[in-house]
């Protein structure tokens, strides 16, 4: 259905790429996109936290 796929973390399979919201679902709501959104920005913000400089 040309939806970006993502696992339950919303992280596409492109490194450090994450995805959510309409782009990724057919359940287009702003109840559902607000809650991918959620995850994704607190997977982004684990994968920076750990990330080695
Ligand atoms: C007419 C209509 C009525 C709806 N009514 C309801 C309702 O009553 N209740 C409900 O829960 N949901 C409703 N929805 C669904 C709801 O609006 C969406 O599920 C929600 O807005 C999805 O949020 P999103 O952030 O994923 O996408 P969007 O809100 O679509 O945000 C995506 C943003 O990305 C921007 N963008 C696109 N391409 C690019 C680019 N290349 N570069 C930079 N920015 C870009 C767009 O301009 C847009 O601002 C309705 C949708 C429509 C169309």
């Amino acid at each position: 259905m040309g939806h970006i796929q993502v696992n339950d973390f919303k992280k596409t399979n492109v490194p450090g790429v994450f995805a959510a919201g309409d782009n990724t679902t057919p359940m287009r709501a702003v109840a559902a996109a607000v809650a991918a959104g959620t995850m994704a920005g607190a997977m982004i913000n684990h994968e920076l936290i750990v990330e080695d400089f």
